[in-house]
């Protein structure tokens, strides 16, 4: 029996990975769950999964958390002046693993609170790894935890790396589905609504505009380089509209190993936290031998500019990743506030990487001083574009 904590269960990941835990119980028990303000909905949840500990960031939501739950005495964690309640809720002793699907940044104090505990962290949370990547693999190392990646593209290259060893491997290819703009001439005029139309994937609003813009695969790329070992100039990336190859790693002999499935995240997230076992799951299977077209071509760098973007970042190293992944949430909430042209989007991110230029970060208080600056700087320079 694996004892899990879900942060972020209440959004799209954490609903789904409850779904998967609810249908394993002799595999899987919930112990502990964390969300940003839906005290409704993790209340629901609380009392249908009972764990021991649940906490919300938002403090005056904490407050509305129902009590009397039945069937257990569940504790509420709040922050207190020693200890700050998602960190306590992912090192919680009898915790297995840690799945963290927290949007953006606000998830690296859980990773790395999780990993320094010595935890198997499944991660969604894929800002954490933008921002902090070499750190969090330190701490991990050091202290004995492990990374599952539950991201569809890296679990992907997670399971093709059962056929290989690291040191094997000559290029990872990262698929993308190309999001709503793909056929789109340019992305000048583009709206809120258009952005939050994505042709396969239902996500959170974050990734959504993430993935229109397509600075989700530039996130994607940094991730994989530091959660695999790879060099940037060893990733690529490749349009693939169906979404049925997650993401491809070629090793040195030349064979390419890909991993397929029909588009649905149960299956990382059920990846994740049964490893190394795999079990049934109710998916819709691919049907070759009635023929399924699989196409791919290459991406526009010039219309998609967070590409180069995440390649500069990640080439530079030290802080810049950091500031990338900060003035993107800031963009990203700026278009969602209808106060920045999603155009722009790429102009901000640029413009605070230029201004705040490289630096290193030996220790994580350093990430979170240049993820500061970067947001603060970000939102300035909005009123200048
Ligand atoms: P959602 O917006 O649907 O959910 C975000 C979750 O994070 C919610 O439970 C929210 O709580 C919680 N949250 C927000 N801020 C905090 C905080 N400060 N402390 C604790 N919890 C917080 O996002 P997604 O589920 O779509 O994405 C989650 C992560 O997974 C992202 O990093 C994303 O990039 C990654 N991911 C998502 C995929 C997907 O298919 N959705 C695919 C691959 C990766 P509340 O509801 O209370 O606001």
């Amino acid at each position: 029996m694996r004892n899990v904590v879900v942060l972020g269960s209440t959004g799209s990941i954490g609903r789904n990975a409850l779904d998967i835990i609810g249908r394993h119980p002799d595999k899987l028990r919930i112990i502990g769950l964390a969300a940003g303000s839906n005290y409704e909905e993790l209340s629901r949840q609380a009392a249908r999964y009972c764990p021991t500990h649940v906490t919300l960031a938002e403090k005056e939501a904490s407050g509305s958390l129902q009590s009397g739950w039945p069937h257990a005495k569940i504790t509420i964690l709040e922050d207190t002046g020693f200890s700050n309640a998602i960190e306590t809720i992912s090192s919680l002793p009898e915790a297995d693993i840690i799945l963290n699907a927290i949007v953006g940044f606000a998830g690296l104090r859980a990773t790395a609170a999780a990993l320094n505990a010595g935890k198997i962290v499944a991660l969604a949370n894929k800002e954490s790894m933008v921002a902090a990547g070499p750190l969090l693999n330190k701490i991990a190392e050091e202290k004995g935890g492990k990374i599952i990646p539950i991201d569809s593209e890296h679990s992907a290259i997670f399971q093709c790396l059962q056929a290989g060893l690291q040191g094997e491997i000559s290029r990872l290819i990262l698929t993308a589905s190309g999001g709503p703009f793909l056929r789109r001439d340019s992305l000048e005029g583009v709206t809120i609504d258009e952005a939050l139309r994505h042709p396969i994937w239902h996500m959170g609003r974050k990734i959504t505009i993430d993935s229109a813009t397509m600075m989700n695969k530039g996130l994607e790329i940094i991730e994989a380089s530091y959660l695999f070992g790879v060099e940037p100039d060893k990733i690529e990336v490749v349009i693939h509209p169906q979404s049925i190859v997650h993401s491809m790693v070629e090793f040195c002999d030349g064979s390419v190993m890909a991993q397929l499935s029909r588009p649905d995240m149960r299956l990382p997230i059920q990846y994740a936290l049964l490893y190394p076992e795999r079990v049934e799951l109710d998916l819709e299977r691919i049907d070759f031998a009635a023929g399924i077209d699989l196409h791919f071509e290459p991406i526009d760098r010039g219309k998609f500019r967070g590409v180069d973007l995440a390649y500069r970042a990640l080439r530079e190293g030290g802080i810049s990743p950091t500031v990338l992944n900060a003035a993107n949430e800031k963009a990203v909430k700026s278009f969602l506030d209808g106060k920045l042209k999603f155009a722009q989007i790429y102009d901000l991110i640029e413009i605070t990487m230029d201004d705040i230029g490289t630096g290193d970060a030996p220790e994580l208080d350093d990430i979170y001083r240049a993820h500061m600056w970067a947001s603060d700087l970000a939102e300035d320079l909005i009123f200048s574009l």
